[in-house]
């Protein structure tokens, strides 16, 4: 049966302009960094975008390097592209990104230009698209000059393989310079990319979200369940099948220490007081503080359908935002 999504689809999410550019983003968009690679069953990963794509989630964000192995997901979202989504191109917002190692040599890491071109050429091929909607430098690059890095974006964007660029886990500082170079060049950075939740707030510290609106950027924010922990899942010792218990995952058993699931605790209460599920109010809180969207990653379709749902209660009382705070500052 070939795919037909959801006619109703645009209601049920909410979209808001990306920075200062017309580009909509919805509120809740999904990452393909776990749960899509060659080590993943190809009918999960089907079954999350078609019913993501359902909600009206139709941004899917990619990175040269999301696997294992490396490329995989692009390839994931390649063949999916041909089965289910081909019809849906012009409405789909899928991204990539390329900063990270991906293969040996000079030219493969980091953000020279040789290195960006060629990346974003692989990508391409693996996703089967003429284009992408987004590209990310993936992360700054201490030794390349920052010139050469934004002007490969630019080149990208002008040869229009990418409709945007922006720029990935830059903080406050960094991303000034990157607007500056970028203001040189007559090339807009739509937005950052960078980790932010209840539990981290590296980004608070320096301001960066004030710096992106004062630069009329975007923010999509990583991680805003901090990896599956701001959930009700490890409340009860680690199950199989979450991203601690896996081999190939990123979080760590010993970073579920007893102090975080006694905060993971209280601050499920405050989301039972609310009439949401903890993970409903993690994404809520971001949302709250002002990002453009939160970029979430699944394994299972209920975690979609879950996490599509935070946009019904995005607003919090004082009495819940210090309780939050407290909860956090322990
Ligand atoms: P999250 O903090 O949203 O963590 C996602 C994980 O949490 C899921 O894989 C799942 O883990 C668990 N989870 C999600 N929803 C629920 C739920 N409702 N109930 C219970 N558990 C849930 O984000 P990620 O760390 O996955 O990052 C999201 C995306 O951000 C990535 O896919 C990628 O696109 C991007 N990213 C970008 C980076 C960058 O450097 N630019 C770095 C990291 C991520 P489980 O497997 O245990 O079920």
């Amino acid at each position: 049966m070939p795919y037909l999504a959801d006619e109703d689809r645009y209601q049920k999410m909410d979209y808001n302009y990306t920075g200062k550019s017309g580009l909509k983003l919805p509120a809740v968009s999904l990452g393909l960094w776990h749960n899509f690679g060659g080590v993943d069953t190809l009918e999960n990963a089907r079954k999350m975008l078609r019913k993501a794509f359902d909600l009206g989630i139709n941004h899917f964000d990619l990175a040269n390097n999301y696997g294992p192995p490396a490329g995989s997901a692009e390839e994931t979202m390649g063949i999916l592209m041909e089965k289910d989504f081909k019809p849906y191109r012009d409405q789909l917002v899928i991204s990539s990104k390329a900063g990270y190692y991906m293969w040996p040599g000079p030219y493969g890491n980091w953000g020279s230009r040789k290195y960006l071109i060629s990346s974003l050429d692989q990508s391409l091929k693996r996703m089967g698209l003429d284009y992408v909607d987004i590209f990310y430098h993936h992360r700054p690059d201490p030794d390349t000059p920052l010139a050469e890095t934004i002007g490969a974006l630019k080149q990208i964007q002008d040869q229009g393989k990418a409709l945007y660029v922006g720029i990935s886990n830059y903080n406050a500082k960094q991303t000034k310079k990157a607007v500056e170079v970028a203001e040189k060049m007559g090339v807009d950075l739509l937005l950052n990319q960078y980790n932010y939740s209840i539990f981290d707030r590296w980004s608070e510290k320096e301001n960066l979200l004030g710096t992106l609106k004062e630069a009329g950027m975007g923010s999509i924010i990583y991680s805003p369940l901090a990896q599956g922990l701001l959930t009700d899942k490890y409340l009860d010792g680690i199950p199989a099948d979450s991203r601690a218990a896996k081999e190939s995952g990123f979080l760590k058993e010993d970073s579920i220490t007893e102090e975080k699931l006694e905060a993971v605790r209280k601050l499920n209460e405050i989301a039972a007081d609310r009439g949401q599920s903890l993970s409903q109010m993690a994404l809520a809180w971001v949302l709250d503080q002002g990002a453009t969207s939160v970029l979430v990653g699944a394994s299972k379709v209920e975690q979609i359908i879950e996490n599509a749902a935070a946009i019904n209660n995005t607003s919090f009382t004082n009495e819940e935002l210090a309780a939050i705070e407290a909860i956090a500052a322990e």
